[in-house]
């Protein structure tokens, strides 16, 4: 019997979290604000000449970053003056649709966030539901769009393909033990640091060190370079700012309840789980190496950083979560992918 990727109904992941308080990250250079659509490029010419910003290669047309803030031309202190003076669905589609996307499954679309916004990682904030998600997952016909399609064969590891039942049935104890937050290396069952090949982690941890300049990106960089470095070889680290310090700060005040920082990674990698983007470089068990990885820089920064209270805690631990994530999807941590084995 023939399965398909379905986009409905629309599933929730339990426990995720978000609404938008105009904090103003997603709208600076965490990422480029793209790709635009045509639409999006023709509508956003009408508002002002210089929006939109094309790459030479011919690529994507993104959103223009000022070079003084490191934020969109349109963003304010009051927020994202489209938004106010148009109406939200004037926005740009990527801004329309962050921090949601969607995975289709032989059982319906899941819903998954982005963990690159205080909206989404700081404070009470209410229960994501698929009503609300779901005017920011359509495409201009009005079709829910989806960026990732898995079908009936999941990889558990290299060796062993699962149904897409029987992973879901071994998946949710799985998502309930991150989403308590404790011992979550155990939870992962993974080592940090796997063998790689054609590379090591310490050339990973120069190149990122290596990064020039003052973009948010590059600082990123830096503390990541850094923590690599200081947990494979024990080199000194360097000190850097913290890039979204105002944008935190702000988040900060909201945080009424604070939550242990394991309860932020947990939530966290919980959604990198259930949006199953780990399926586009093999199984799950090389995924939850490179998660691994990447929780055990995030501890490394996070100690780094201001934890002198709860709330302290809370905020750095949210602040390690923006930064491993931005660097989940930079050039050298490509090469990671590439270069780990399947196990
Ligand atoms: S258009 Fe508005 S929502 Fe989109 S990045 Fe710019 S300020 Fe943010």
């Amino acid at each position: 019997m023939k399965v398909y990727a379905r986009r409905e109904p629309l599933l929730v992941r339990p426990g995720a979290r978000f609404d938008c308080v105009g904090d103003g990250l997603c709208c600076s250079d965490i990422h480029a604000v793209g790709a635009l659509t045509e639409e999006d490029c023709e509508r956003l010419a009408l508002i002002s000449e210089e929006a939109v910003d094309r790459y030479e290669d011919g690529g994507d047309a993104v959103l223009m970053m000022r070079s003084d803030t490191g934020r969109c031309v349109f963003w304010t202190e009051e927020g994202c003056l489209i938004h106010r003076r148009l109406g939200p669905e004037i926005k740009p589609s990527p801004c329309i649709q962050f921090p949601y996307a969607l995975t289709a499954t032989p059982v319906g679309g899941r819903i998954s966030t982005q963990h690159r916004c205080t909206c989404r990682t700081l404070g009470p904030l209410p229960p994501v539901t698929a009503e609300a998600a779901r005017a920011s997952l359509l495409d201009s016909e009005g079709q829910l769009k989806f960026e990732h399609a898995v079908l009936d064969e999941v990889a558990w590891s290299a060796g062993q393909i699962l149904s897409f039942d029987e992973y879901a049935r071994r998946e949710a104890p799985l998502l309930e033990a991150l989403l308590e937050g404790k011992q979550l290396m155990t939870v992962l069952q993974a080592q940090p640091f796997p063998e790689l090949e054609g590379t090591t982690w310490s050339d990973i941890a120069d190149e990122l060190r290596g990064f020039h300049g003052s973009s948010r990106a590059a600082v990123v960089a830096r503390w990541f370079g850094d923590a690599l470095g200081f947990l494979v070889d024990r080199r000194p680290r360097t000190k850097q700012g913290r890039p979204w310090a105002d944008s935190f700060e702000r988040a900060a005040k909201r945080v009424v309840d604070p939550v242990s920082p394991n309860v932020v990674f947990g939530d966290w990698l919980a959604d990198e789980l259930w949006s199953m983007r780990w399926t586009r470089f093999g199984s799950l068990a090389r995924a939850r190496t490179e998660w691994a990885t990447r929780l055990a820089v995030a501890r490394r920064i996070a100690g780094w950083l201001d934890i002198s209270d709860p709330v302290r805690d809370n905020v750095s631990a949210a602040e390690v979560v923006m930064m491993v994530d931005v660097i989940s999807t930079s050039e050298p941590w490509e090469k990671v992918q590439e270069a780990m084995r399947d196990s």
